[in-house]
């Protein structure tokens, strides 16, 4: 785009939001809409090839504004996370829209809040499953010191500080030749730790160190952690937006083992800061640790209606979908894909082609 279009495209923008803004009264409040209604006016997948802005544009007044902010921002956030799965080819069991899927992806605000987030749901998991077993009145909190987690040492310092925040031991194992952490080490350290009376019950592996983009050996480490029953989180920050491209995916070979995955849009895909894709595979542990139901918050789509604060800390959220179902769709995935070759080229000594 040259300068002057951006600045035609600009002002179209003050004027659409002084134009909504002026007409705001004639407006519905409460949208006149059923939970699910997006799912008909959107495709099932991202495009391949750009989309021209004017199109996009004339989507919000006929895709969004019908659902206001609410249940607008939800719909969009869910179908273009399974957008978002499906170009990266991850498991189908974190799509939504998916019939024996029990998962499903969210914007949070960052890695290191749904790396918190992953900690806190396989944490509360595990302490309802020991709560079934012990046949005495146990604290949590007693049951919390004796759990223990695991990530590689070249893993980001956003998992030590989720440590830090739950109280909950962490583990930073050694890795190998190519600083990935492998199978072995951590069966032993799982078995170091029982024999103490520790209880393990997590892994974040990563996919893409932040130091030298070394990938944990997940197709070792994922059925150690099912033998095991650990949680298998994967930090793929920045590395993620790599699986857009087949011949990058060879490093997510054990994938079908995680619980949950996360990403960072805002890295290598031209999305704006405040992004960060997140994936379960069972939305049932996020809502067992995130739930809390006073009468202000009830509503008559309670039931059936995806409502995502309880699948993270906060309560309102912004409506960051929009910025990726923009750049979904004015790129394509075919120029998405385009970008990631040339900016990985740089890093080509890295990747195994
Ligand atoms: C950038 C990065 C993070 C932290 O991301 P935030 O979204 O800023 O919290 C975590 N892990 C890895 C591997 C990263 O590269």
């Amino acid at each position: 785009m040259q300068a002057e279009e951006y600045n035609r495209r600009g002002k179209e923008m003050v004027d659409y939001i002084t134009k909504y803004l002026g007409s705001i009264r004639e407006r519905r409040v409460i949208p006149d809409v059923k939970p699910g209604y997006m799912r008909q006016l959107l495709p099932e997948a991202a495009p391949t090839e750009p989309e021209d802005w004017e199109n996009i544009f004339n989507d919000i007044e006929k895709v969004i504004m019908p659902g206001a902010s609410s249940p607008a921002c939800t719909e969009l956030e869910m179908n273009v996370m399974d957008w978002l799965c499906k170009a990266l080819e991850l498991p189908s069991f974190f799509l939504h829209y998916h019939p024996d899927s029990r998962g499903g992806g969210i914007l949070q605000s960052t890695v290191s809040e749904s790396t918190l987030v992953a900690l806190l749901a396989a944490r509360k998991d595990k302490i309802l499953q020991l709560r079934a077993e012990l046949d005495q009145d146990v604290d949590d909190s007693v049951i919390n010191s004796r759990l223990v987690a695991y990530a590689s040492d070249q893993a980001h310092s956003s998992v030590e500080k989720a440590g830090l925040i739950s109280l909950v031991k962490i583990r930073f194992l050694p890795t190998d030749d190519e600083l990935s952490l492998r199978g072995d080490t951590l069966k032993q350290a799982i078995q170091e730790d029982r024999a103490r009376g520790l209880v393990p019950f997590l892994l974040c592996s990563t996919l893409g160190t932040t130091g030298v983009c070394a990938f944990d050996k997940l197709s070792e480490l994922g059925p150690v952690c099912e033998e095991e029953g650990l949680w298998l989180h994967v930090d793929a920050a920045y590395a993620g937006s790599a699986y857009f491209c087949p011949e990058l995916r060879w490093s997510m070979k054990g994938i079908e083992f995680a619980h949950s995955f996360v990403f960072n849009p805002s890295k290598w895909m031209m999305v704006h800061f405040d992004c960060t894709a997140f994936w379960v595979k069972d939305k049932y542990k996020l809502q067992q640790t995130f739930s809390v139901d006073p009468v202000y918050l009830r509503h008559e789509n309670s039931q059936a209606a995806t409502d995502f604060m309880h699948w993270q800390i906060p309560l309102s959220r912004r409506f960051r979908a929009l910025k990726l179902w923009f750049v979904l769709r004015s790129f394509g995935l075919k120029n998405l894909q385009a970008h990631i070759r040339h900016v990985s080229g740089f890093f080509k000594n890295r990747y195994q082609y």
